[in-house]
């Protein structure tokens, strides 16, 4: 079995962005870029990562709105162009994005293969990998850039309205015109739960931050700015019931049960926006890595991508839980090429 340079798991811009320095700098990288199953589908683990669940992306440096549709035709696998939405003049969409990176990866000679790596061997050299359909790889190198899902209550409601008013990402969907000057929702009462919120308030007419207890968990500065908000309206001690809409507007309200007495109560709403966290997709490394308590990957070197494995680097949000953002997830996928590749030639 012919050993790689580089293995990659994961599809979101650090795995892309990685593997475009890679394949450059001709150590021919193989991206497992996820497998296409129910299971992934119902977790929001498909491939090409949580860019492709969202909409519009009007903060990814270089595309402004305008029209792409003709640059996306020409840049794009015409067999894959074709399966696209048309463009909507907004910017780029999460989708759109994704599928340009993954095109410049294959442009280079990066090899992707649709499937999950489920198994991994780090105390091994070379590596060992695992693959859903059984395939075995061998890696002197491997940069894990599976990324992180947003957590979701799991109720039927929920996931019927969801990108038709239910999101877990303000600064991604918080502008869509069904959102402005409408009331809004958002269930959480960590920091993401007040960030998200008082974002919102730039569009919403007023923004329900409903949250299980009668007090928040967010840093006391966070929180006092949330109380200082008069666009912010604490719905204390109450958890999400059910999500309310119809097929032709989406989101129309939510139904919401106090945590104290089980009554329940109905806010009308256009959205719907979960803060309760997000885990990263680390599972598959049973252990192998070291994992912060909420299992994210340590990085073990500032400003660098190492892991507590040496030739394992992580990027993008399977090793960040505070910036989360496409161009910083880019951004370290690209320097855990870079640290992938002068740790190849050191190893030589
Ligand atoms: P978090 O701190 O873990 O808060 C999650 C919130 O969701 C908690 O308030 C929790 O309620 C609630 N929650 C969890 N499961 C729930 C459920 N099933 N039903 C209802 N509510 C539920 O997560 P986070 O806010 O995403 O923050 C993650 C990390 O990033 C933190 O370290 C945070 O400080 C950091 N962060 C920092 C900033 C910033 O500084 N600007 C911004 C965002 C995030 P309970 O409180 O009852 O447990």
């Amino acid at each position: 079995m012919a050993v790689e340079k580089v293995v990659i798991i994961g599809s979101g811009p650090a795995s892309w962005s990685a593997a475009i320095y890679a394949s450059r700098a001709e150590l021919q990288p193989l991206v497992f870029e996820g497998a296409i199953t129910e299971e992934n589908r119902i977790n929001g683990t498909l491939p090409l990562g949580q860019l492709n669940l969202t909409t519009e992306v009007e903060n990814y440096a270089g595309f402004p709105a305008g029209n792409l549709e003709a640059y996306l035709d020409k840049a794009i696998d015409p067999a894959v162009r074709q399966l696209m939405a048309p463009h909507s003049g907004h910017g780029i969409s999460g989708p759109e994005l994704m599928e340009l990176m993954r095109q410049q990866a294959k442009n280079f000679g990066t090899r992707i293969i649709t499937d999950d790596i489920v198994m991994v061997d780090l105390e091994r050299r070379p590596f060992r990998l695992t693959a859903l359909s059984g395939e075995i790889t061998e890696a002197q190198t491997i940069i894990v850039a599976t990324g992180a899902r947003a957590n979701y209550l799991g109720l039927p409601s929920e996931e019927a309205f969801k990108n038709r008013g239910v999101s877990a990402c303000a600064v991604c969907d918080g502008a869509l015109p069904r959102f402005r000057n409408k009331p809004l929702v958002v269930v959480g009462g960590g920091d993401s739960a007040v960030e998200e919120a008082s974002y919102l308030t730039k569009f919403a007419s007023t923004v329900y931050l409903v949250h299980r207890r009668d007090r928040l968990r967010a840093s006391k500065i966070m929180a006092e700015r949330a109380d200082a908000n008069k666009k912010i309206e604490f719905v204390w001690n109450h958890q999400l019931g059910e999500v309310l809409g119809t097929d032709k507007d989406g989101v129309t309200g939510v139904v919401v049960e106090s945590t104290t007495d089980g009554k329940s109560k109905q806010l009308d709403a256009t959205g719907l926006f979960l803060a309760i966290g997000h885990t990263p997709n680390t599972s598959f490394l049973d252990g192998q890595l070291q994992l912060t308590d909420k299992k994210y990957i340590v990085l073990t070197v500032p400003f660098r991508t190492n892991t507590s494995v040496p030739g394992v680097f992580a990027a993008g949000d399977v090793a960040d839980d505070y910036y989360r953002q496409a161009i910083t997830s880019a951004g370290s996928g690209c320097m855990a090429a870079l640290d992938a590749e002068r740790w190849l030639s050191h190893a030589e």
